[in-house]
Parts: C-alpha cells; sequence; structure tokens
C-alpha cells in the first residue's frame, strides 16, 4: 500500500518529501534511539532538595529514574542561590563581626588591624555550594540516577522532552513524573531587579562591595538573614516591612517582639508599617519611595546604594507544558495535589516549592520521600505542624507547632513554660545568652502544642522538640529526659519542665 502510494505521487513531490525525510532524520533517530534506551519508571524534573531526594529514594527502592535539570549545577535553589551559601555568607560574616567589633577583646583575645577580604569570604561560599553541588552529581552515580541536563517538558502524559543545551531534544517515555520545578523570586511590581544594584536574594549572594547604605524590601527571613550579613559587614541597613512584624508567616508574636529588640541592638534599622510604592535609580543613589501602611498621605523619600527585594517567592513551572495536559494551578501559582500529591493526572506529581506549604528545603526533601514510597505503594503522611522554621541570624530564631496566637484563635486552652538562656549554664559561659525558649503544652493533656526559640543555637535545638511534638510528647515527657551537661538544650528541658509542673530548677 505504501509501495504503491509512493508510486503515484509525481517525482517532485517525492523528492520533497524525501528531502524532508532526511532532514528530519537525525532529530528522529535520536528520538527513537534514546527512548528506547530511556524508558524510566520515573522522571523527576527539578533537582532541588525535593527532586534531588526524591530521585535517589526512587532509585534506591528500585525504580528506574531519571532527572532533569536546566541548571548547569544539581541542588536547585538551596544549594546554588539560597539555603548553602546564604549560611555560608552568614556563618563567616558572624565570625567577621565578632572579630572587628571587639566581641573577641571581651574574650581575652586580642588581634590588631582585622580587615575584611570580601572576594576570600566569597570564595569560601562558593567552595561550599562546589563541593556540595558536585556531591550530589556523585550520589546521582551512586545510586543509578539518571541525569539529564536540559529543560524539561511535559508532553504527554507519560512523556517528558528535554531540550538540551546544544539544542537537541531527548525523549523520556515514563511510568510517572514528579514535578519539582521549585520557586523564583516574587517581582515588585515597578521596580527592575538587575542583580547588581537593585538585587534580589541571589544578587544580594554576589555583591562586588559592601554597600554603605542598603535599603531591604520585606523583613522576612531573606530580608533579616541577608540584612543581617551586610550589616555585620559594615552596611548601614534599613529593613521596610508592611506588617507591624518582623520574621515573616508562622512567627510566634512574643518572640518576634523580643527578635527585633535583640536585631536593633546590633544596629539593623526596621520601618514597620511601612509599604514601598516604587523605587528610582538617581547616579549611584537608589531612591527609595515608601508610605504609611495605614496612611497612604504619610509618604518619606529613603536613599541607598543598593536595594534588596524580597517580598516572597512563588512557584516556578514556566515551560513545563502544564497548560497543554491540563494540570491548573491556583491564584497564587501552585499546582493542586492530593495526600499523594497526586496532581489531576494521577500518574504526574507534584512537590516542594509548587505546592501548597511552607518553602522550605526540609519540607521539599519529605515531600520528595513520601511521594516516591506512595508511588510504590506506600501509605504517605506528612505532618504540617511539625515541620520546624529555622532564621539563621544570631542569635537564630526557631519554631514547630502552633503560635500562642494560634492557640488563642482556635480557642484551645494551653499552658507556656517559660526559660531564658541566661539562666543556661553553658549560654552563660559562652557569653551568648540572648533568647528563651517557649514550650506551649494542652492545659488538660500536657500535649506539647508548640515550642519557640531565640537562641544562638536554636536551629539544632528545635529537631528535639520537632521529634517530641512528632512522636505526640508531653511536656513532662521533655522534662524527665535526661539531658547532657552543660549544653543550651538544657533550656528546653527547663521550658518543658516550667510548662508540666510550673516551676522550673535553675530559675
Ligand atoms: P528548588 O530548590 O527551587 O529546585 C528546583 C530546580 O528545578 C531548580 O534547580 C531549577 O533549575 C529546576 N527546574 C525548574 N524548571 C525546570 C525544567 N522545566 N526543567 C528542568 N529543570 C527545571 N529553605 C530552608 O529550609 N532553609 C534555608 O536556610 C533556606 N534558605 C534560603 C535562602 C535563600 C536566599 C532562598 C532564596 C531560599 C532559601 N530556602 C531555605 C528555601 C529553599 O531554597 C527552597 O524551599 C527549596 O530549595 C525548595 O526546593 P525545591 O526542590 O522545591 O525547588
Ligand atoms: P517572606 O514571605 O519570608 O517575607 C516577605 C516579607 O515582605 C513579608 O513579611 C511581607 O509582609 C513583606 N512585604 C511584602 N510586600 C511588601 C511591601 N510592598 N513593602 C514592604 N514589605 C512587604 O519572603 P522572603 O523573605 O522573600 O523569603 C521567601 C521564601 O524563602 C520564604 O517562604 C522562606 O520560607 C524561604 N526562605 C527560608 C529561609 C530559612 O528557612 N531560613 C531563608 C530564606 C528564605
Amino acid at each position: 500500500m505504501q509501495c504503491n502510494l509512493w508510486n503515484v505521487i509525481t517525482p517532485a513531490v517525492r523528492t520533497t518529501c524525501f528531502k524532508q525525510y532526511q532532514q528530519a532524520l537525525p532529530a528522529i533517530f535520536h528520538q527513537r534511539n534514546y527512548s528506547k534506551a530511556q524508558d524510566a519508571d520515573l522522571v523527576v524534573i527539578g533537582s532541588g532538595p525535593g527532586g534531588y531526594v526524591a530521585s535517589i529514594k526512587a532509585a534506591q527502592l528500585g525504580l528506574k529514574t531519571v532527572c532533569v535539570e536546566k541548571r548547569d549545577t544539581l541542588g536547585g535553589t538551596c544549594l546554588n542561590v539560597g539555603c548553602i551559601p546564604s549560611k555560608a555568607l552568614l556563618h563567616n560574616s558572624h565570625y567577621y563581626h565578632m572579630a572587628h567589633a571587639g566581641e573577641f577583646k571581651t574574650r581575652g583575645i586580642l588581634m590588631d588591624n582585622v580587615k575584611l577580604d570580601l572576594p576570600a569570604l566569597m570564595l569560601t561560599k562558593e567552595t561550599a555550594v562546589k563541593q556540595l553541588t558536585g556531591g550530589i552529581a556523585m550520589l546521582f552515580k551512586k545510586n543509578k540516577v539518571t541525569h539529564i541536563s536540559g529543560q524539561g517538558t511535559i508532553t504527554g502524559k507519560n512523556q517528558v522532552s528535554v531540550k538540551k543545551a546544544d539544542g537537541s531534544t531527548e525523549v523520556v517515555n515514563t511510568k510517572n513524573i514528579i514535578i519539582a520545578t521549585g520557586s523564583e523570586v516574587t517581582p515588585f511590581p515597578g521596580i527592575t531587579i538587575d542583580e547588581n544594584t537593585i538585587v534580589s536574594s541571589t544578587g544580594a549572594l554576589t555583591l562586588k562591595a559592601v554597600p554603605k547604605r542598603l535599603i531591604v524590601i520585606g523583613a522576612g527571613v531573606i530580608g533579616l538573614e541577608l540584612g543581617s550579613v551586610w550589616k555585620r559587614l559594615g552596611s548601614d541597613v534599613t529593613a521596610i516591612e508592611f506588617l507591624s512584624s518582623i520574621g515573616g508567616m508562622g512567627i510566634d508574636g512574643e518572640v518576634s517582639k523580643s527578635f527585633q529588640k535583640i536585631l536593633e541592638k546590633q544596629g539593623l534599622k526596621f520601618k514597620l508599617g511601612t509599604k514601598v510604592t516604587g523605587a528610582s535609580k538617581s547616579g549611584s543613589v537608589i531612591k527609595v519611595n515608601v508610605e504609611d501602611a495605614k496612611n497612604p498621605d504619610k509618604k518619606e523619600t529613603l536613599e541607598c546604594e543598593v536595594l534588596l527585594v524580597c517580598v516572597g517567592r512563588r512557584p516556578y513551572t514556566e515551560g513545563l507544558g502544564l497548560e497543554k495536559i491540563g494540570i491548573e494551578q491556583d491564584q497564587r501559582g501552585r499546582i493542586p495535589v492530593n495526600v499523594r500529591f497526586q496532581t489531576v493526572i494521577p500518574n504526574i506529581y507534584a512537590i516542594g516549592d509548587t505546592i501548597h506549604g511552607p518553602m522550605l528545603a526540609h519540607k521539599a526533601e519529605d515531600e520528595g520521600i513520601v511521594c516516591v514510597e506512595g508511588i510504590k505503594g506506600g501509605t504517605p503522611h506528612i505532618d504540617y505542624n511539625c515541620i520546624p522554621s529555622v532564621i539563621y541570624t544570631h542569635p537564630e530564631v526557631a519554631w514547630v507547632g502552633k503560635t500562642e496566637e494560634d492557640l488563642k484563635s482556635e480557642g484551645v486552652q494551653y499552658k507556656v513554660g517559660k526559660f531564658p538562656f541566661m539562666a543556661n549554664s553553658r549560654a552563660k559561659t559562652n557569653n551568648d545568652s540572648d533568647g528563651f525558649v517557649k514550650v506551649l503544652s494542652d492545659k488538660n493533656t500536657d500535649h506539647i502544642l508548640g515550642t519557640h526559640m531565640i537562641s544562638s543555637v536554636a536551629g539544632e535545638i528545635i529537631n528535639e522538640a520537632v521529634l517530641a511534638q512528632e512522636y505526640g510528647a508531653s511536656a513532662e515527657d521533655i522534662a524527665r529526659v535526661c539531658h547532657a551537661h552543660p549544653t543550651c538544650s538544657e533550656a528546653l528541658r527547663e521550658a518543658a519542665l516550667t510548662a508540666y509542673c510550673g516551676k522550673p530548677i535553675n530559675f
């Protein structure tokens, strides 16, 4: 039949068809060859904490797994331009501040001529990023996860096409797909980010010089962490915040107030209840227009050399082809999923920053693991009330579970157990005793409902509170567990003891 048809068409049409076939041949050959070799059980799009952890777990559970990543290095926002580089700068800027501001002197350590070598400080950060992103590549090899570098698009319910840097396309046919494409900076209407003087968090991680004045729009997590970095390195930092409190979503009101006082003592300035309405460049100065959030007639213009825009992040799904396959997003761009992380197409899943919940690396990781276990037939479960939050300033702020404001609005009767670090022997010994621990427990059952703390090591201590809450512990349970001495964790025990019986030992 084909032969007959070929014979009846004119020689000119035959020649054109043949030419077109010849031109298309490399792509057809490439695709066929590839799909034969690369049929997969699972394609994960994105290699951030959600995607890379899901890929490794899937491979460990016996799924033939491909992870597609468009960035040159693996690890997503977290490792490349998020958690890791920001923590490297926070850690080392804290050392610089200690040395420079005379903190070491009070400890009997004298040093002269302390100077900042910003390129070297940046290099330490870059080395950490390089080592850790390279580490994921090694983990992929070890666990037999196939890494394809390129932009992934879902071209069918069982197909992902990857556009590579050389212009070629690779197609992978797969039983399941996980979307783990993360998030991007929420733009500020009317302010164009150039990552040079008007920066997002990404630009604020790579400034070439310490700005004389830095204005931060948004006193949320990024504003406080990166504001702290540049304040310690010598900038005059002002954070402008629309709300009347700092620390972003989910922070306990009392903790937020106390935290603000500590940061103000360090020299950070806050303009709360203030809305940024626009910004413009005038030579090397940026003029930032603000107005009172409640009284728009109260206007002011502030000036700085660098402006950091950090008013939140939004899911990133560009180029995925969601519309074509019928996956809709909510008003905030999030992909709706059920408890198994399935989208409306049951074999296509979504995790991490692309879905509901806090935009945190460890939340994305847990979803990746649980999602894959679900694909293998397990029963997925995550208690979102047990996901900790940490702000890595000095001191750190950490919490898990309900705030006092939550419990009041839910009408829950609760007890409060508080313990200050100035009464904790280790914190005193370290001369680092700003902060307190607050344990909230059910008034009737003593079950722990929430734990909130400010401490130089809050990010470590909080994990004990998370474990306790995950296992449904009571305040008495923590109070009766032997804690090593002298440690800052003893403050958690004392706060739990106070919640349980009203009386701490050491305060
Ligand atoms: P991401 O890490 O964003 O990874 C998504 C990946 O998908 C990216 O690499 C992207 O290139 C890739 N991708 C997107 N589309 C495609 C496509 N079509 N094809 C192929 N690849 C694609 N969280 C914490 O818990 N602790 C912290 O200390 C912390 N600090 C932070 C500091 C900063 C400055 C920022 C910006 C964020 C921070 N976060 C922190 C948040 C954390 O980085 C995110 O919550 C986390 O990275 C989300 O993980 P994810 O896997 O969902 O997505
Ligand atoms: P955020 O939501 O923490 O804070 C943004 C702040 O900007 C809010 O307090 C908001 O009220 C304020 N704001 C919004 N519009 C404003 C305006 N016009 N004028 C003044 N203030 C305004 O967002 P972020 O700091 O950009 O961080 C983004 C995400 O990254 C967060 O979801 C966070 O979870 C994640 N992150 C986490 C960590 C960590 O876990 N340590 C660190 C960095 C980032």
